[in-house]
């Protein structure tokens, strides 16, 4: 199917786009200049948007060979005050109605937030002096969320804000993120830089010799600009499939070149139960790590085995059960609403589990389709929960996240996720995972050392934001060292 679009100038197709998704999923969109014409046989989507800082009016009109679906609106002065934001924000809203009354589809809670971080939106409402009830009325009217995705949202920028402090007081704090792109087995729904080391094995000696010196390299100059790091996160992949020997050089390193007087949190991510031997959580312990991840995502076995996790419930046990002997401050676990095969029931009976284990985080995915994972081309083999399952899953877990004491501290959304849902992280009050909080409200400078690790540079005199990636081949990587060392030196030089 195709649809045709006029839009008002300065709006793309790409800025629409997703909302029209919403509606009719993978639709063909195209441009058309001039009036809409009355008789034309492929659908027309039609959107005027007109004034200025004072007040917004705009319409849309849907015409297809079923009628013509109009929504239109008034805005007042711009509660952000971005006009450009404002028009296109009101582009999408008006488009969202128009279709939602032409196809007579529910798309969800989360109206036109797709694509976007929605507390970013809450926390520029917060910043220009809006209150709890003005923002959740605003999110409702201006972005049509429901009443309690809005509550949800607002509570959670309201909790991070202490920890979120305004960029002009806090210029001189960065975050580093550490990814090491290797794992036991692939996960059918994996889509991050993680290669098996049945077969990368060769590569991750000389991955950990060059990932050192980028660590120095950054570290230094760092030192140099006199740079606080406020958090330090080893991700991937997962850290503990190295060997303990690489894992204590890089934690060693960690310390000597990335760790300052104001660093306040050191996660390690052990995601694979089946890695975190007695030898490894005693490194990671000896190394002053402050929180570590220990990712079961369903203690179902059956479930287990078939997203290829290659290690059993007894391992997350005994696993956590050696972290806590280790002494570890906090414990997070992942776990994943919407798995194959799963119900609510298994939901229920792996949260149970969760639940026994105490955990100071817990972080609750929803299982998106990704375009880089087996699962996309295995999904005939694998019947997935519908979207409404999935919101019923995703509510027992906010109920036994409630019920351990936990408070939900930070959102946010990918596409392809089932039921146009989310994924929050819980944390017991005063445990909330700093590094999680930075990475998505994007406030303060994260730089990303290793494999396919994303460094978001935050320019602290406009909160402006560019992104840069290294590569995900570790053998890329090896090779395009002096590269990425000097694009480093250069933006740290820039945000100083
Ligand atoms: S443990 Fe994580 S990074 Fe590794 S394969 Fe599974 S989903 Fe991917």
């Amino acid at each position: 199917m195709q649809v045709k679009l006029l839009l008002p100038d300065n709006i793309s197709v790409a800025a629409v786009q997703d909302v029209i998704w919403l509606f009719l999923p993978g639709v063909e969109l195209s441009l058309l200049a001039g009036a809409a014409p009355v008789d034309s046989k492929v659908p027309v989507l039609e959107v005027r948007v007109e004034g200025g800082p004072g007040g917004l009016y705009g319409w849309a009109a849907y015409h297809s060979t079923e009628g013509i679906f109009c929504h239109e609106r008034k805005t007042g002065p711009s509660p952000t005050g971005e006009v450009a934001n404002e028009r296109k924000r009101l582009a999408r809203l008006l488009i969202f109605f128009a279709l939602k009354e032409a196809t007579g589809k529910e798309p969800g809670p989360w109206g036109i937030f797709t694509g976007i971080r929605p507390t970013k939106i809450v926390h520029r409402l917060l910043d220009r002096g809006c209150n709890r009830e003005q923002t959740v009325e605003i999110l409702c009217r201006d972005y049509a969320v429901r009443a309690g995705k809005a509550e949800l949202i607002t509570g959670i920028a309201l909790r991070q804000r202490p920890l979120l402090l305004p960029l002009a007081n806090n210029p001189g704090q960065v975050s580093v993120y550490i990814g090491i792109p290797f794992c036991p087995t692939r996960c059918l729904y994996c889509s991050f830089p993680a290669y098996s080391l049945n077969r990368h094995r060769q590569w991750v000696a000389p991955f950990t010799e060059v990932l050192l010196a980028e660590i120095r390299a950054v570290g230094e100059e760092l030192c140099h600009h006199n740079l606080e790091v406020q958090s330090i996160y080893f991700g991937g992949g997962t850290p503990t499939s190295l060997a303990a020997e690489q894992l204590a050089e890089l934690l060693e390193a960690a310390n000597l070149y990335l760790r300052t007087a104001g660093t306040v949190e050191f996660t390690v991510e052990g995601g694979r139960p089946d890695t975190l031997s007695l030898e490894r959580l005693r490194i990671c312990a000896g190394a002053g790590v402050t929180r570590l991840s220990i990712n079961p995502q369903s203690m179902q076995e059956r479930t287990l085995k078939v997203i290829g996790r290659d290690h059993s419930v007894e391992d997350v046990y005994r696993a956590v059960e050696a972290a806590r002997n280790v002494g570890f401050p906090v414990l997070n676990m992942d776990v994943i609403v919407g798995l194959p095969g799963e119900g609510v029931a298994d939901v229920e009976s792996t949260m149970e589990h969760i639940k026994g284990l105490a955990p100071e985080n817990v972080t609750v995915h929803t299982l998106a389709v990704k375009r880089a994972s087996r699962l996309l081309d295995e999904l005939s083999n694998h019947p997935l929960p519908t979207g409404e399952e999935a919101a019923a899953m995703w509510e027992v877990t906010r109920k036994y996240a409630a019920g351990s004491g936990m408070v939900p501290y930070y959102l946010y959304r990918q596409k392809r996720m089932l039921g146009n849902l989310e994924n929050v992280g819980y944390a017991l009050p005063g445990r909330e995972c700093v590094y999680n909080i930075q990475m998505i409200e994007e406030r303060q400078t994260v730089i990303g050392l290793g494999a396919g690790a994303g460094s978001k540079w935050v320019n602290p005199r406009d909160g402006s934001l560019i992104n840069q990636y290294n590569p995900k081949d570790p053998q890329d990587y090896i090779r395009r060292l002096p590269e990425l060392i000097k694009r480093k030196i250069d933006k740290l030089a820039a945000i100083r």
